[in-house]
């Protein structure tokens, strides 16, 4: 890793009182969850060839619950993950009051469960689920303890909060998530290629000084980019907390 890379870092850093970090699927590999984008080919031969997006789609959850549920338990929860040097790192930032919020593309819940309170969870959270007939607030340990359907004491469906393929985002965490990043001084894009839209547009509203991208792969943000780091972010994270800059 550059070490002057990693001070410019730490100076964009100390110099900066209202940074928003952008996250996707690369801030969690370091806990042990897959980024199911780059896993697709391991879904497509046991899943009998259907897409993960076919299956995490809203008219295959409404149309075939019980295969969306066994995908669901089994790629997309992960209950033995724990938050990272990266998540860990941002709780440090928040709590020095640096860090104005944390956007991700995450549903894992892990940078709340560091303790990061202003989190802008885009795609929703599996530690929410709801029940469909009487709102009903059930736990994620609900959805894996049950076989096929899971059901609320009602009878009525269990439904977890995370944004299904052809479904809009939720409208006040992306008001939210654009009011921050607009704000913000400092931009730190980490963990994610930017596929998905309309997330990615959300970058056009920042005007602060700094933006990084600290990305193992190429991003569309990389060119206008003050710094950009090719290295994983929980790595770059860790040597920052240990002060080795
Ligand atoms: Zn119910």
């Amino acid at each position: 890793m550059n070490r002057e890379d990693l001070r410019m870092l730490s100076e964009f850093i100390d110099r900066s009182r209202r940074i928003v970090f952008f996250g996707g699927a690369g801030v969690s590999t370091a806990s042990g969850i897959p980024d199911f984008r780059s896993a697709r080919g391991l879904y497509l031969q046991q899943e009998g060839n259907l897409p993960p997006e076919m299956i995490l789609s809203s008219s295959f959850f409404y149309l075939q619950p019980e295969l969306f549920f066994d995908f669901y338990r089994k790629h997309m929860l992960h209950p033995e993950a724990k938050p990272n040097a990266a998540h860990l790192f941002l709780y440090e930032l928040e709590k020095k009051d640096k860090l104005r919020g944390i956007v991700t593309q995450n549903i894992d819940g892990l940078h709340k469960a560091a303790g990061n309170i202003r989190v802008y969870e885009l795609h929703g959270n599996v530690h929410e689920n709801r029940c469909m007939d009487c709102n009903a607030s059930w736990p994620m340990e609900k959805i894996l303890r049950s076989e096929g359907i899971p059901r609320c004491d009602c009878g009525g469906v269990i439904k977890p909060n995370v944004v299904l393929y052809g479904e809009p985002l939720e409208k006040y965490v992306c008001i939210g998530a654009r009011r921050e990043i607009t704000n913000a001084d400092t931009l730190i894009l980490a963990g994610t290629s930017l596929a998905v839209e309309p997330a990615a547009s959300f970058l056009d509203d920042f005007r602060g000084k700094h933006l990084v991208v600290i990305n193992q792969e190429p991003t569309p943000a990389d060119e206008r980019a003050d710094l950009l780091i090719r290295e994983a972010v929980a790595e770059v994270f860790q040597k920052l907390m240990d002060g080795t800059v």
